[in-house]
């Protein structure tokens, strides 16, 4: 995702004069989504600690150091087929016989090939000296000790080189480099069982209302219950995080004063839902003034509108709204880069693809994120909406893919091509 630089005004509260050059569209006291990532992004730096784990436990984790090889991958010239290793030169035109001299499967060494003699060889097998190529089974003819070579043969013809995959001292992974499957693989690959990494996030979280209820208890008259801390905590464990869930505070200023002071004491971030908005019983805002600093609060988003974000102490403070929907999407536009910039990886900014709109959309003055569905049709891929775009519709999160993007005032018509956001790979 893109994200220009932080207007000056945007570090401090936010002001009139953001408001007037930020974008043309906005609504009054409302900052851009890109200022407010970029603020946000500007905030932000990796943890220093790092620890050395095992590979099989490092799924998710940020390197701390480049890696470099001390092999070549492959560590020899091997065969990339079953077949014949066979010197290329006896081979030009089809129909050569060649006297079958060695039997070499992958874990052992054959020998030297002897001019006019063909390698039975395995997939995997080393190359021996002297042949240059491998001839694929199915186009060989094989009786007694005796195969007939059905092909014109090229030198170097199904040979996997050594170093072709890792040369020996190159860097395999860069600093920051977030390891995947993949990845872990690659680093076995070179031999390695231990990684030095990034120390995990510690997150405090806390969700605030009085009339939320823990599932698995009844729900009285005018209470719900607290979806968010499922939604949040998830998406906080995907990403890699070490979680201390607070649980639900009531809607006092002392409740709230009281957790946030126990949550900043030993959390890089502390992230919470509700109670930042203009109601008199929304206290996290007031509480964050008082204890730490407020630099940015209201931004030009939909849904999701009151993101606030500061620092208490050492930690940094996110409060995301309180609808189960704005809890999401915030999480994912600003929460989930911010979380990826401190464990230290590279690459923080969700992936934005381009999507066909398969709808009709009267855009508002805000920037909105609507639930869609990814769909084919002869000419491809494009985006279903989900019929109820409510910020409190949580199904809309669970049917969707992803987020398609419509800019403050565009229209959309079917057929426009969208920024998407997938929900694949985030988490
Ligand atoms: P608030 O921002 O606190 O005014 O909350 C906005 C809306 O989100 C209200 O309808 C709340 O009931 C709802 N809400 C707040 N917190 C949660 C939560 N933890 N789980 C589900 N819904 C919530
Ligand atoms: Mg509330």
């Amino acid at each position: 995702m893109q994200h220009g630089r932080a207007d000056a005004a945007v570090a401090g509260k936010v002001s009139a004069k953001t408001e007037a050059t930020a974008d043309c569209c906005a609504s009054p006291s409302l900052i851009s989504v890109d200022q407010a990532l970029s603020h946000i992004l500007d905030s932000a730096s990796p943890v220093e600690q790092t620890e050395l784990i095992n590979i099989e436990n490092a799924s998710g984790r940020v390197l701390a150091e480049a890696l470099k090889s001390t092999i070549n991958v492959p560590g020899y010239d091997n065969s990339a087929m079953d077949g014949y290793a066979v010197r290329s030169a006896e081979c030009t035109v089809p129909g050569v016989s060649l006297k079958i001299s060695q039997r070499i499967p992958a874990g052992q060494t054959g020998v030297k090939l002897e001019a006019g003699t063909a390698a039975r060889i395995f997939t995997g097998a080393p190359v021996p000296e002297g042949a240059d190529a491998v001839v694929m089974q199915e186009l060989c003819q094989q009786q007694g000790d005796v195969v007939t070579v059905n092909k014109a043969v090229k030198a170097g013809d199904n040979i996997r080189r050594a170093g072709e995959d890792i040369e020996k001292d190159s860097v395999i992974l860069k600093a920051g480099t977030r390891i995947r499957p993949q990845e872990q693989g690659l680093i076995a690959s070179i031999g390695q069982a231990k990684v030095t990494v990034k120390r995990k996030l510690k997150v405090a979280t806390f969700f605030t209302g009085d009339e939320l209820v823990e599932p698995g208890n009844e729900l009285a008259q005018g209470q719900i219950y607290n979806s968010n801390r499922y939604t949040l905590n998830g998406l906080l464990q995907s990403a890699g995080c070490e979680v201390t869930d607070f649980g639900i505070v009531p809607d006092t200023l002392d409740a709230t004063l009281d957790v946030l002071k126990r949550a900043a004491a030993d959390a890089d971030l502390v992230l919470t839902s509700g109670g930042v908005s203009v109601g008199e019983e929304d206290y996290v805002r007031i509480a964050l003034e008082q204890l730490g600093e407020l630099s940015m609060w209201r931004i030009n988003m939909k849904p999701g509108k009151p993101v606030a974000f500061g620092k208490v102490d050492n930690a940094l403070f996110m409060g995301l709204p309180g609808n189960p929907v704005s809890v999401f999407v915030t999480f994912i536009i600003f929460a989930r880069p911010l979380i990826v910039k401190m464990q230290g990886a590279e690459k923080y900014l969700s992936n934005q693809l381009s999507i066909r709109s398969g709808f009709e959309w009267k855009g508002m003055k805000r920037q909105e994120y609507l639930r869609v569905r990814i769909r084919h049709d002869e000419s491809g891929a494009f985006a279903e909406l989900f019929p109820h775009q409510g910020s409190g519709v949580l199904s809309s999160a669970s049917w969707a893919d992803g987020l398609a993007i419509v800019e403050p005032g565009n229209d959309i018509h079917v057929g426009d091509v969208l920024k998407y956001i997938p929900f694949q790979g985030l988490y």
